[in-house]
């Protein structure tokens, strides 16, 4: 099995040190690898509190006027997972290859920003971004400090008594023109952000390197699709399971953060080869 591993990491080496526009995708895993708990999993959030009711705007309300309780605890645990969060090895590498004129881009479904942390540039967030707000006014978005927002969230979750929405709100950043604003991330029922971008980088791409993604959250999961209809190879790297590589591509049963660093090692030694 250690052989295998590293004769497809060899092969995705390869593969990379020709590529002129590979894209990246990835997923929850990526994040996990970061100690941000995949939501789905056993434990995680969307397992002990249903989705459609507290990542929706109306259930959130309906929480709110029961206290607030659950919203405290769901603040709380994302607030210890975002504070300690950083980009871990495998982010690293991404930006790495960026540099070196290998990769193209990043499409993400993660809202934790570690992926522009790492120093990628290019990256489209089909999930939104947890560190950017949307004005409610004049739609424009800007960026927020990450720790300041995360003290700020803190003290929402530690606080005691009865939790409004008059609360929240005044712990929001304001927009510049004054209108109140809301974090761009894409909640249940919302519509992705940046599709058009992502399917437009996805049919640029000559190999998209697939991370971490379990491949259920629609429409997102349909942009290694477009890369293979565009002729693109894939390169997917998933300890636990494979979701898109067929039998042309390569799969790699590993974590992100282990197995990125080697190949891109790899694809250096061959860089400089030539
Ligand atoms: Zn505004």
């Amino acid at each position: 099995m250690k052989n295998n591993l590293s004769e497809e990491i060899q092969k995705a080496a390869e593969i990379l040190s020709q590529a002129k526009s590979a894209v990246i995708f990835s997923g929850a895993g990526m994040s996990a690898e970061s100690g941000i708990a995949t939501f789905r999993d056993p434990g995680g959030l969307w397992d002990r509190f249903d989705p459609a009711e507290v990542g929706t705007a109306p259930g959130i309300m309906s929480l709110l006027s029961e206290g607030g309780d659950t919203i405290r605890e769901i603040i709380r645990e994302v607030v210890e997972a975002f504070t300690l969060a950083r980009p871990n090895a495998g982010h690293l590498a991404l930006a790495e290859l960026e540099r070196m004129g290998v990769a193209r881009s990043v499409i993400t479904q993660n809202i934790d920003n570690l992926h522009r942390e790492a120093g990628s540039t290019r990256v489209f967030e089909v999930h939104g971004n947890l560190y950017r707000f949307r004005c409610l006014n004049c739609e424009s978005k800007f960026f927020v400090d990450r720790s300041d927002f995360l003290e700020r969230l803190g003290d929402i979750a530690r606080g005691s008594g009865p939790l409004s929405l008059e609360g929240i709100m005044e712990r929001v950043p304001r927009c510049s023109c004054g209108g109140v604003s809301r974090p761009d991330v894409v909640m249940f029922g919302e519509s992705v952000q940046e599709l058009g971008e992502a399917i437009f980088e996805a049919h640029q791409s000559d190999v998209m390197l697939i991370l971490g993604t379990s491949g259920v959250v629609y429409p997102a999961a349909m942009v290694p699709q477009e890369a293979r209809k565009a002729g693109a190879v894939l390169i997917e790297i998933n300890p636990t399971e494979v979701v898109f590589a067929s039998k042309n591509d390569v799969y790699i049963r590993e974590k992100a953060a282990v197995a990125l660093p080697l190949i891109v090692e790899e694809v250096k030694k061959r860089k400089k080869k030539k």
